[in-house]
C-alpha cells in the first residue's frame, strides 16, 4: 500500500526528449517509437507492402495529405499560394477574397501544381558509384555520376509506365535511393481561406511565435477515368489514394506525443566549418540584402496597381520568407556560436584522426582539403551569384536564357541534356516559363535587370563576365545602360505566349537569328555560365570524395550512426508539444487561440479579420472544437519535432497517427534548425486543426 500510495505522489517522469533528426523511412522501424509514445504500431506508418500512413502523404512543392478517400488533401495556404495567385484575377481575387467550391463541379485547377506521392525506394549506391572510373577528372567524375543516375532513372520509369521516378543523393558523395513516385498532374482548389486568415500577421508574423495564421488551404487530385495520372481535362476523376488520414478533431494538448511526416527540402547539418562561415559571412547576408531590394522594387511596381500587385505577390512572398528566414538564422548563429562550436568540432576530430598512422592516411586530408574548395568558391562568389541571378531574376532575361539554353540542350541525346530539358520535365518546364511570363510587370522587370547590370559591371578582373563587357564595349556608363535597356525592353517579342511557345523548339541558329535582344543577352552570359557549371562539378567532385571519407570518420569519432541530412524525401520526425523560453524570463505557451486573433487585429494590413469571424467568436458555440484547459478555439501550437523548409503543410499527427494540426512554419530561434537542431531554441508550428 505504501509502495502504492509513494507511486501515486510521484511526480510524473519527465516527458521525454524529442530527439533529432528527420527520418527516412528505412529507419523508423529502428526507432522504438512506441516507448517515446506512439500508441499504434510502427508498421501502420510505414511498412512498404501495407496502405500505411505514408501514402496519405503527398509532395506538392511542400507537403499535402488525403483526408479523403476521393483525392481531397490538406496543406498550408503558403503553399498553394501560386496557384490560387495563377488562377486569379483582379475581377475574380481568390487570394484576397477565398475561394469555395460547393460542388466538385466548381473545383478549378491550380495551375502549376503537381502532387507526388513516394510508392517505393530502393538503394542504389553500388550502381551510382560504379561510374566512378580512377583517372577520371573531377567535373568527369561528376558527370559520370550524373550520367549514370539519370540511366538507372530512365530505366524505372520504363519498369514502372506512368510513374516517375528520381534518384536522391542521401550522403554526399557516399549513398543514393532511388524513389518512385505517383505524380499526379491535374491538382483543383476546393477551400482557400480569405487572406485575412490564411496569411493573417503576414510577413511580421512569419517565422514567429505567438502565431494566429490560418495557414491551410483544401485541394484535390484528379485522374484520368482509367485512374492513370494525367493532364487537366474535365473528364479527370478524383484520385483515390491507398491511405488518407482520419482527423482529430479532439486536437492534443501541451505534452503529448506527436509525430509528423513530410518532405523537408535542405539541411547542412553534416557540413563544414568553412561551408557555415562561407554562408554566414558572405552568402546569406549578400541574398538578403538582394532580395529585400527586389522587394522593394515590386513593392513599388504595384502600389496603386492591382494587376500588377497580383502577378508580383508570389514572388514578393517567396522573397520575403527567404530573407526573413536569412536574417533570422544569422542572428541564431552568432547567439549560438555555430561556426566556433563545428569548428572546436573539427579540432577534435582532427587528433582523432592524427593519433592512429592509418586513419591519418586514409582521413588527414579531408577537413584542409574541404575547406579549400569553399575559400576557392568564397572568391569567386561575388560573380557567381551575379551571373546566376542575371539569368534568373529579370523575367525577360530569365525567359531569354532559357530559349538559348533549350535549343542547345534540346540537340542533345536525352540522357545528355541539363535536367529540365530532358523529354520527362520538358512540359513542366514550358508551364512554368509561360506562368512566369503571366507574371510579368515590366516597370519592376527593367529596374531589376538594370541593378544586376551595375553589380556584373562593377565586378572586379578577373571575375568579370567577359560576354557582358563585349556586350557593353561601347560604354558601361549609366546611360549605355539605360538606352541597353530601353531598346530591349521595346523590341524583345518574349512577351508575347506564342512567340515564345514557338521560340522554345527552335534550333539556335533560328533563334540566333530572331535577334531578340534577351537572346542576344543570354548569348552574351553563356560563356561564363559553361565555365561556372564546369567548375561547380569540379568542386562537386571534390567535394563527394572528401564528404564520403567524412561522413565515415566521424561516425567512427562521435561513436553513432548518422541520419543523412534532409533532401527533399520522405520523412518522419517526432516530438511533443511544448513551449519554451526564447529570451530570459519570458515564457512562450504552446498554443494559441481565437481571443489571440481579435486581440491582434487591428484592422489594418496584415491584422485585419473578417467580421463573420468576430461574429462567430461572439456567439462562443465552440463545441468539442474548444480546448478544455483553454476554454477557447486554440489556433497554433508549438512542438519540439525536427523540421525545415518543405515541411509545410505536413500533417501532424498524435500518437495513434490521427491528423491534429498542419505544420506550417519555425519560430525565429528555429530557422537555424538547418544546421544545428536543439531542444532548447528548436519549434515548430502548426495551425491546430481545430481552428
Ligand atoms: N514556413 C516554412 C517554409 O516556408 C516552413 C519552415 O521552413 O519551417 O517552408
Amino acid at each position: 500500500l505504501i509502495v502504492l500510495a509513494l507511486l501515486i505522489l510521484a511526480p510524473s517522469p519527465a516527458p521525454l526528449a524529442a530527439d533529432e533528426g528527420m527520418f527516412p523511412m528505412r529507419e523508423i522501424l529502428k526507432l522504438n517509437l512506441r516507448s517515446k509514445g506512439l500508441a499504434i504500431a510502427p508498421e501502420e506508418i510505414f511498412s512498404p507492402d501495407r496502405p500505411s500512413l505514408i501514402f496519405a502523404v503527398v509532395s506538392v512543392g511542400a507537403t499535402g495529405s488525403f483526408v479523403s478517400p476521393d483525392g481531397l488533401f490538406l496543406t498550408n495556404h503558403h503553399v498553394a499560394f501560386s496557384g490560387v495567385q495563377a488562377a486569379s484575377t483582379p475581377e475574380k481575387d481568390y487570394l484576397t477574397n477565398g475561394f469555395l467550391a460547393k460542388t466538385r463541379a466548381e473545383e478549378i485547377r491550380a495551375p502549376g501544381m503537381t502532387a507526388r506521392i513516394t510508392e517505393s525506394f530502393k538503394d542504389v549506391s553500388a550502381e551510382v558509384l560504379s561510374a566512378v572510373q580512377p583517372g577520371l577528372s573531377l567535373a568527369d567524375r561528376t558527370k559520370a555520376i550524373e550520367k549514370k543516375m539519370k540511366e538507372i532513372v530512365a530505366a524505372a520509369e520504363k519498369a514502372n509506365p506512368g510513374k516517375r521516378a528520381e534518384v536522391s543523393e542521401m550522403f554526399i558523395g557516399k549513398s543514393y535511393v532511388l524513389f518512385i513516385y505517383t505524380y499526379l498532374k491535374d491538382i483543383r482548389l476546393v477551400f482557400i481561406p480569405p487572406l485575412a486568415i490564411g496569411n493573417f500577421g503576414g510577413e511580421v508574423d512569419n517565422w514567429m511565435w505567438p502565431r494566429h495564421t490560418g495557414d491551410f488551404s483544401l485541394l484535390r487530385a484528379y485522374v484520368a477515368p482509367d485512374g492513370s495520372p494525367a493532364d487537366f481535362s474535365p473528364k479527370n476523376v478524383p484520385f483515390k489514394p491507398k491511405r488518407y488520414l482520419k482527423v482529430q478533431a479532439n486536437g492534443v494538448k501541451e505534452g503529448d506525443f506527436m509525430f509528423l511526416l513530410g518532405y523537408p527540402g535542405r539541411t547542412y547539418r553534416h557540413s563544414t566549418a568553412s561551408y557555415l562561415a562561407y554562408e554566414e559571412d558572405f552568402r546569406m547576408p549578400y541574398v538578403a540584402d538582394w532580395y529585400g531590394r527586389q522587394i522593394d522594387i515590386m513593392e513599388k511596381a504595384g502600389a496603386g496597381n492591382p494587376a500588377a500587385e497580383l502577378k508580383l505577390s508570389a514572388r514578393i512572398k517567396g522573397l520575403a520568407n527567404t530573407m526573413k528566414n536569412y536574417r533570422g538564422k544569422l542572428k541564431g548563429m552568432k547567439k549560438v556560436g555555430i561556426v566556433a562550436s563545428k569548428e572546436r568540432e573539427e579540432a577534435d576530430l582532427q587528433k582523432f584522426i592524427a593519433a592512429d598512422p592509418k586513419r591519418k592516411a586514409a582521413y588527414g586530408d579531408i577537413i584542409e582539403g574541404i575547406d579549400k574548395i569553399y575559400a576557392e568558391m568564397r572568391g569567386r562568389a561575388d560573380s557567381e551569384l551575379v551571373l546566376e541571378y542575371l539569368r534568373g531574376h529579370p523575367v525577360l532575361a530569365n525567359l531569354g536564357w532559357t530559349v538559348y539554353e533549350a535549343s542547345v540542350e534540346r540537340a542533345k541525346p536525352d540522357l545528355e541534356r541539363e535536367a529540365a530539358y530532358m523529354d520527362r520535365s520538358w512540359d513542366q518546364t514550358k508551364e512554368r516559363l509561360l506562368l512566369a511570363q503571366k507574371n510579368f510587370v515590366e516597370s519592376a522587370d527593367k529596374v531589376i535587370l538594370k541593378d544586376l547590370l551595375v553589380r556584373a559591371l562593377a565586378l572586379k578582373a578577373p571575375h568579370r563576365i567577359a560576354g557582358l563587357d563585349a556586350l557593353f564595349k561601347g560604354g558601361t556608363g549609366e546611360a549605355a545602360m539605360d538606352a541597353f535597356i530601353a531598346r530591349a525592353y521595346k523590341t524583345t517579342r518574349l512577351t508575347d505566349a506564342k512567340t515564345l511557345t514557338e521560340l522554345l523548339e527552335k534550333s539556335t541558329a533560328e533563334i540566333k537569328a530572331a535577334k531578340d535582344p534577351f537572346i542576344t543577352l543570354a548569348e552574351a552570359l553563356a560563356p561564363a555560365t559553361l565555365e561556372l557549371r564546369e567548375r561547380q562539378k569540379t568542386r562537386k567532385g571534390a567535394l563527394d570524395s572528401y564528404f564520403a571519407r567524412l561522413s565515415d570518420v566521424r561516425e567512427a569519432f562521435l561513436g553513432k550512426n548518422f541520419i543523412p541530412d534532409a533532401n527533399s524525401t520522405l520523412r518522419l520526425t517526432y516530438g511533443r508539444i511544448k513551449g519554451y523560453n526564447p529570451v530570459d524570463g519570458v515564457r512562450f505557451e504552446p498554443f494559441t487561440t481565437l481571443t489571440g486573433v481579435l486581440d491582434k487585429t487591428t484592422g489594418a494590413e496584415p491584422f485585419i479579420t473578417p467580421p463573420k469571424v468576430f461574429d462567430l467568436a461572439k456567439a462562443g458555440d465552440f463545441g468539442r472544437f474548444a480546448h478544455p484547459g483553454l476554454k477557447d478555439i486554440p489556433v497554433c501550437m508549438l512542438y519540439d519535432a525536427d523540421t525545415t523548409g518543405g515541411n509545410s503543410g505536413s500533417p501532424v499527427l498524435n500518437a495513434r497517427g490521427e491528423m491534429v494540426g498542419i505544420n506550417f512554419d519555425r519560430t525565429y530561434d528555429a530557422t537555424i534548425n538547418d544546421y544545428a537542431w536543439s531542444e532548447a531554441y528548436s519549434r515548430s508550428i502548426a495551425v491546430d486543426i481545430r481552428y
